[in-house]
Order: C-alpha cells, then structure tokens, then sequence
C-alpha cells in the first residue's frame, strides 16, 4: 500500500522537525524550502526542557544535549551587578533537564541529517492551491511543479503566505517594541554567562560548547531601517556597560551581526488547520524571544502533529487535524502571551519601569529563582503526547 504523502512548506526549524517526526510515523515527506540551502539565518539557540522532551522522541534529544552549553548565571544590572544568580543546575532539578544553548546551524545540521535524500528540495517555494478536504487530496504549487497531499504542513514563518491565504482575516504581525542584534564571536577570555538589564536595553552573553560566545542584543524602540554604519556605532552604545559587553560588541564585524526587528502575531489565527494543511511553528504562534521559546512551540508542534495523524486514513486527516488545532492553539497562543509580557518588562525603555523593576527581582532575593520557576511552569515541564518521562 503506499505511504501517506506529506508536503512541508519551510526548512526551518519547524518544516525539518516535522519532516522527522512524520517520516518516523511512516509517511513518505518532500521538504520545500524555498532559499538556495537549509543555512538558517541566526547565531545562538536556546533549547528548553520542554523541546528537549520532544527532541527525545526523534531520538535527537541527545545529540543535542551532547553538542550544547548550559544556558545559566542569573541577571545583571548593565554595570554588572548582579540582580539574580540562577544556576542551570536549578533548572534541570525543577524540570529534568537544563535549558541548553547551541548553534542555530548545529540543530537545522541534525535534523538534516536523517532525512532521506531527495527528501528536501531547495529554492522551492511552495503556495497551497487547494487546502482540500475529506474526500479530496491538497494541491500545492513547488519549484518541482504541483504535487497532491494527504497532508501540507504550512512551516513557512511569521510572514506565511499559507496563513494569508487560508486566514486572511488574521490580523498581521504586531511590532515588539524593540530590535535585536545577534552574533557569535570566539571567546578570548572566560565568559561569565548571563543577561544583563539595563534601561531600554538587554546583553545576553551565553559561552557555547565550541569556546565561542552567542551575544545578543536588544533595544527598545519603532521599527526603522538600519545602517551598517549606524550598526558599527552599536559599541558606543554599550561603551559604559559591564566588562566583556564592549570588547566582544567590538570584536563583532558590523556586517557579522544579524538584526532584526521583532514581530509577533498578537491574535493568533481562528484555528491552526484548514482542510488538510496544518499551520506550525512562527507561522502559527511567532512570539517575541524573551523566553526563548518559539523555536521549542515549533519542536512541540511537530511532534504533536506526527503523533495526532499517526495511523489517520486518507479521509481521516481533516478530523485529525482537529485535534492538532486543540492540543497546540491554546497552550501556544497562552505561551505567545507570556513572551510578549516578558518582552515589554525587559525593554521597557522608562526608566521608572526598569528600576521598579530590578528593584523588585532584588528585593526578592533568594526568593528570585521560584519566581523564574513560576514564570515557566506550565511551559518547560510539557511531555509529548504519548511518550514517557524521561
Ligand atoms: C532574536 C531572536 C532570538 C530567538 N531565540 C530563540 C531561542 O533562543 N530559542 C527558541 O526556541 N526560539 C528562539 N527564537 C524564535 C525562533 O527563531 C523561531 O520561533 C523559529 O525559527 C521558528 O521556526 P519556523 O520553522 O516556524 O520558522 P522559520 O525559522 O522562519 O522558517 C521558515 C522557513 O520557511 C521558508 N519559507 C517561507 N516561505 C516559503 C515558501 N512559500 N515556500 C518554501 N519555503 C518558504 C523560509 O525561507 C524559512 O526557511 C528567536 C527569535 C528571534 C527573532
């Protein structure tokens, strides 16, 4: 009998942990991405306990771990006083795992590296025709011409064509308030990982298991154009912040850093299927990045999808696909939410806001990390459906 078809529109994180967990589950998968290579743009990832729950069931969860760096240290004030020390080891007593950190590319490579070949076509852009429906397959228009579908899953990012066509009454994403930068620069002396606060402004230092540095940065303010000189002025910037912030800045060539303004989808769309094509990852749920969660949605979206048309027949799809929308649309629009507060405390660029606020995570004091730990249950101690604790 022949095997299921599912096209994945998008190479990213999402699109490739689909395509795994999908082939595991015995589908034949075509992944079309519609850039020239898989090389994602970014430098950094964090990969939380609830992702790595779900890497688990790929068999991935390992691999990971064994190529990562722990994410740990607390919170500074920009001069570098400490506001809160928060341990990884803290993190992986509460949850079962730490969060660990890893080259973006390290994780996109792994994935990669088990799907079959032909199984990804490169600058194949790919645009639904035909959602299709109980009695008839989708239809999608690729690079390689148009193929049916039992199944289409829309991993095609915050800007999805798929989601503007099937929901067109989904409002557009909404601006974060702030930009980041992002790079990874080798590390010329022991780096203290942590976040450091500031007025309007945060610096993650986070060291990776390759002895370089993962920086990022972010600044409140509208969205606007960027220039590289105005990039190469970023130093400046930061010039009186806590040591290492500005020589590794500095040691970043301006056309090094990735920047980005951030958007998030603030409603989320009425449902994340429509007929056979199931919505996943920034596509459903973009969220901004402060809790390092929306490459570890898209993980948990693919696994939960894998595992709810497991066994479905051709008609059933649709009806399965109800159940996807159900099991994934609350929790990660409730996960969007939580972000995008996190967001707009962290980068709030008054200054009454950011005092209050660092005078609050001081005043907690040893009480600080049960906060964390509140802030985020609920989120890292998800368990795929149908598998085990770890
Ligand atoms: C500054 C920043 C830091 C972040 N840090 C973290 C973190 O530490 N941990 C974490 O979990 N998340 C983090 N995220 C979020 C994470 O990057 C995203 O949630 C994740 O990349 C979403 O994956 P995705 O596969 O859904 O979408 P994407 O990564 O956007 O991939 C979509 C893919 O689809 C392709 N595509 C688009 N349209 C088409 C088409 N028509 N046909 C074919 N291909 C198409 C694109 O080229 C792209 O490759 C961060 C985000 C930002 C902005």
């Amino acid at each position: 009998m022949a095997r299921p078809h599912a096209v994945v529109i998008g190479g990213g994180i999402g699109g490739l942990t689909a395509a795994r967990a999908l082939l595991g589950g015995g589908w034949e998968v075509t992944v079309h991405e519609r850039s020239r290579s898989l090389a994602p743009a970014g430098a950094g990832l964090a990969v939380a306990p609830n992702a790595l729950r779900a890497l688990d069931t790929l068999g991935l969860g390992d691999a990971v771990r064994e190529r990562s760096s722990l994410h740990g240290g607390g919170i500074r004030r920009w001069d570098g006083r400490w506001l809160m020390r928060m341990d990884a080891d803290r993190i992986r007593a509460w949850f079962g795992d730490p969060i660990v950190l890893l080259r973006r590319c390290t994780l996109v490579d792994l994935l990669a590296a088990g799907l079959p070949a032909g199984t990804v076509r490169t600058a194949s852009a790919a645009t639904v025709v035909d959602p299709g429906g109980r009695d008839r397959p989708a239809r999608v228009t690729t690079g390689s011409g148009e193929l049916t579908a039992d199944l289409v899953v829309a991993a095609d990012g915050i800007h999805s064509v798929t989601r503007r066509a099937l929901f067109p009454e989904t409002p557009a994403p909404v601006h974060a308030g702030f930009a980041t930068w992002r790079f990874v620069v080798p590390a010329d002396r022991p780096i203290v990982p942590a976040e450091s606060w500031g007025r309007g402004a945060v610096v993650g230092l986070m060291p990776l298991a390759d002895g370089t540095v993962y920086v990022y940065v972010s600044v409140s303010g509208a969205p606007r154009e960027w220039t590289l000189e105005e990039h190469a002025a970023l130093p400046r910037r930061f010039a009186h912040w806590h040591s290492p912030i500005p020589q590794l800045l500095a040691a970043a060539a301006p056309g090094e850093m990735l920047r980005n303004e951030v958007w998030y989808l603030d409603t989320p769309p009425r449902s994340y299927h429509h007929g056979r094509v199931a919505l996943l990852g920034d596509a459903a749920h973009a969220m901004p990045p402060n809790l390092g969660q929306g490459g570890c949605q898209a993980i948990e979206d693919a696994v939960t999808l894998a595992h709810t048309v497991s066994g479905a027949g051709f008609a059933d799809v649709p009806a399965a696909l109800v159940r996807y929308t159900a099991a994934r649309r609350p929790r990660a629009a409730r996960v969007v939410r939580r972000s995008a507060q996190a967001g707009a405390l962290l980068c709030s660029g008054y200054r009454s806001v950011a005092t209050v606020r660092n005078i609050a995570l001081v005043a907690l004091g040893p009480f600080g990390p049960q906060v964390v730990r509140r802030s985020v249950t609920g989120i890292f101690d998800w368990s795929p459906p149908g598998a085990a604790r770890r």
